[in-house]
This record gives structure tokens, sequence and C-alpha cells, in this order.
């Protein structure tokens, strides 16, 4: 077989991928029919394709490449633990350097008495994790009817059988059998889409309250735990009102429910706290982790668990673990990244410098004739497209119709700008520069400009 490498032309590597690749969230027909984008480089925030365009990354590839593209630091670490110890299991009453390194410095970062790490391979690995440990933490202790698990409609927690069944995307739940059973589903924060005549605040605790009421109405001796990303990310960005959490924190406490904080993205300074439960003021009693984690450099995820759920646990053999459970080389890229962040002080550029900074910048969109309301927590923020800001009505044509669109617009000037729906979000590198953020800004405008035009030509600027 013939080298696949950058230099072929595009054709040809779009004709190979359509040919053999089977890409995830993807309808694969239409793609191969579309021609798919090859990325070839990339350094700091900036990606390289094959055509030799130059995109700004305002997604940090999957909310992941927290310290952005390019550090030699990390290729090196790799490099030197493949070459001294490439691989093996902490089973069997074994362990090794990069592991016990790394656990002890998430117990050192983490929050409370959030003290002990259970490695996965990744987020929807760790959610899995979760569910299992939660329930089998209610065995223990004599409760096995606790079982239930309490989330959110429209959250991500993962793609596998266990977390996409935590997670509240319908549109997975209607593929493959899901959700699992004793999962179920509260309504999300969402003011702008679900708050109708409310005032945000009032919306916000009305929300929260679902929590108690399905409490109430599941028996508090059947829930064993709530589930909640700090702030929805694959949702849309939805950043709940600030009456929110501190109503699910009192809930939580008062039945005795088990908090799970998924911090796949809020975690690792992208709300400007180490952590997204920081940033809301919350005590989780287990911490989902991974994406930002390792920067993306390397595949590794995990549960950072309080000191009462990891002694009740270990009061037996928990017959749960995955091969590459804190996997040397993941493990070694992930505490040089996490050694990185905290030589550059990271996570104090994102407090004093780039989130303020992109936060003006942002809002700023709002005066734009397309969008509705802009939010932003840290480094992850939304936009919502609307035809109508004063109703904050919902386009007549299909959900996501305007926002690929926009997306598009975006790709043609260069920015990588996902569309969630009619919701625009952005989650760049944490470690872009003010410059930069003029240039994101800039592109934004642009596309939002032409995306207008666009949905006037086709007659799209119409209200449901
Ligand atoms: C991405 C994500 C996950 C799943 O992580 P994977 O590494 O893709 O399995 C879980 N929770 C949240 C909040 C995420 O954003």
């Amino acid at each position: 077989m013939r080298a696949i490498s950058n230099h072929l032309p595009t054709a040809e590597l779009q004709a190979l991928d359509a040919a053999h690749h089977m890409h995830p969230f993807t309808a694969n027909g239409e793609l191969a029919d579309k021609g798919v984008r090859v990325i070839t480089q990339a350094k700091g925030v900036t990606l390289k394709d094959s055509e030799g365009n130059e995109i700004l990354d305002a997604m940090a590839g999957l909310w992941c490449v927290n310290i952005g593209y390019g550090r030699d630091e990390l290729a090196d670490v790799a490099a030197r633990q493949m070459r001294e110890l490439p691989y093996y299991n902490t089973f069997f009453q074994t362990t090794h350097v990069p592991a016990i390194a790394l656990a002890n410095k998430l117990a050192e970062l983490a929050p409370g008495d959030l003290n002990h790490v259970f490695f996965a391979g990744s987020g929807s690995e760790a959610n899995d994790t979760n569910i299992r440990m939660v329930r089998h933490y209610w065995a223990m202790k004599g409760k096995a009817d606790k079982s239930i698990i309490i989330s959110r409609k429209n959250a991500y927690h993962g793609s596998s059988v266990g977390s996409g069944s935590l997670g509240g995307m319908s549109a997975m739940h209607e593929q493959g059998g899901l959700p699992i059973p004793d999962v179920h589903h509260i309504n999300q924060p969402n003011w702008w889409a679900e708050g109708q005549d409310m005032d945000p605040e009032a919306f916000g605790l009305a929300r929260a309250q679902e929590l108690e009421e399905a409490i109430l109405e599941l028996g508090e001796d059947r829930v064993a735990a709530f589930i909640a990303e700090p702030v929805q990310g694959a949702g849309g960005v939805i950043v709940p009102p600030d009456s929110y959490w501190p109503e699910i924190q009192r809930i939580c406490d008062k039945y005795e429910i088990l908090l799970i904080a998924d911090e796949v993205i809020c975690g690792f300074g992208r709300t400007g706290n180490w952590f997204g439960s920081q940033t809301v003021n919350i005590r989780p009693h287990i911490m989902t982790i991974a994406k930002g984690l390792s920067s993306g450099y390397a595949p590794i995820g995990g549960s950072i668990v309080c000191d009462e759920v990891a002694s009740v646990i270990g009061g037996g053999e928990f017959n749960h673990g995955y091969t590459y459970s804190g996997h040397p080389v993941a493990a070694a890229v992930a505490l040089e990244n996490l050694r990185i962040m905290e030589e550059e002080n990271v996570v104090g550029h994102v407090r004093d410098v780039a989130a303020p900074y992109l936060k003006q910048k942002w809002e700023e969109l709002a005066d734009h004739p397309l969008v509705g309301e802009a939010k932003i927590v840290g480094m992850m923020g939304s936009i919502a497209l609307t035809p109508d800001k004063a109703t904050r009505a919902a386009f007549a044509a299909d959900a996501g119709t305007a926002g690929y669109i926009c997306r598009e617009r975006c790709f043609a000037n260069n920015l990588v700008m996902r569309h969630v729906g009619d919701r625009m979000i952005i989650s760049p590198p944490l470690v872009i520069t003010c410059d930069e953020i003029d240039t994101l800004i800039a592109r934004a405008r642009k596309s939002l400009d032409e995306c207008l035009e666009a949905l006037k030509e086709q007659d799209l600027l119409k209200a449901a």
C-alpha cells in the first residue's frame, strides 16, 4: 500500500477518507459528497489544512487543546515515557510512577476532600465508572435501591451506552436502545429557549426545584445521585442563571444525594478557576475529568472522588477497570500539561487577561442584528441567532439551518466556530492572546454579516 501522507492532493485524501473512514456524529454519505476538510498541522491557536489555509481554532479542537497546539515539551515527555515504560496495568497489586504522580497532583489541585482518582481513557468511560461507583456506593451502605441517577435534558456526558444515557440528547437516545434503566432527566436551565415570560432568576430557581420535585416523586430512598456540567457545553454553552446552582446544592444536601460535577469541559481552567465547581460554588462528591486534563495531547479521563465515597468503595473489591486506566504515556503527558499550566499561570491568564477581554468583545456581538443573547463564562461562550431579538423567536426553518450557514461562513473566513442548532459556540485555547481574540471577533462579525445576507437572500429570516 502506498504511504498516505500530507503530500497527496486534497481530493485524493478526501476520496480515501470517504472510502474507509466512518466519522463520529456524521452522516457519512453526505460528508463524502461535500468533501471532508483535511487538517495537517497546528501551532498555538492556528490550524493548517491541506489547501494551506490558516484557520483560527476557536473550539480548541473539541474543547480540549487548552495550552494550544505544538508544545514540544509534551512530545518529549511522551517519547521519554514510551522508551522507559510504554505500558503497564494498574490492576493486580501493581502501579507505576506516572499514575502515582498524576493522582497525587489531581488530589492537590481538586477542591475540598476530592482526594482519590479512578482513571479512564475518556470522559465517556469516566462517566460509566461514575454510574457503577455511585450505585455500588449505596449498595455497600445497605441501600441497593438507591440506583436512580438524575440528569438533565440536553446535557452531554459522553457517547457510550452508559454515559449517553446520562446525557439528555434526544437524538442520541433515538439510536441503539438508550437510555439504560434508572436514569431520570429533568429540564435544563436554558432561559433563552425555554424561559418564556419568566424573569431569568425566577426561571433558574424553578428549574433547580425540578430536582427536588423529581426526588420526591421517585422517592428519596431510590435516588443515588445528580449529575450535571457546571456550565453545559455541547448543549450549546448554556449558562445557568445565578439562582440555579445554590438551589441545586441545597437540594443535594437536604436529601443526601451524591453530586457528580461533569468537569470534562469546565475543568482545568476553562471557566477561570481550576474547576467549574469553584466558579459556580458547589461541593461535588465526584468530578468527571478528561479533555483539558491532557490538553488533548493523549486520551485520558477519570473520576476524582471524595474521601467518603472512596473509603466506602474501598471496603471491598470494585469489579471495574479499563486496560488503559492510568496509561503511563497518557498520565505522563497529562502531568506535563498540568506542570506547564502551573508554571505559565494559565489559569491566571484566563482569569485576569483573556476572559475579561473576551467577555467584553463577545458581549458586543449582541449588538449584531442576527444575535439575540451573547453569554460567556471564562473561555466558553455562545450566541443565540434569532430572526427577532425582542421575542427571542426561533427561526421558522428547521433548527440548525441558520447555525449551519453561519458555521460555513466562519470556515470560509478561517475561523472554527461550532453551531449547536442555531447557537454559535466558542471554546478557544486558554493561551489565546488579546490580539488573537481581536482576530476571532473580527472573523465572527464578518461571518455573522455574511450569514445575515444569506438568510435574507434565501428568505429564511422568518420567525417560527
Ligand atoms: C466531551 C464530554 C464528555 C465525553 O468525553 P469523551 O472523552 O468524548 O468520551 C463527557 N462530558 C462532557 C461534559 C463532555 O463535554
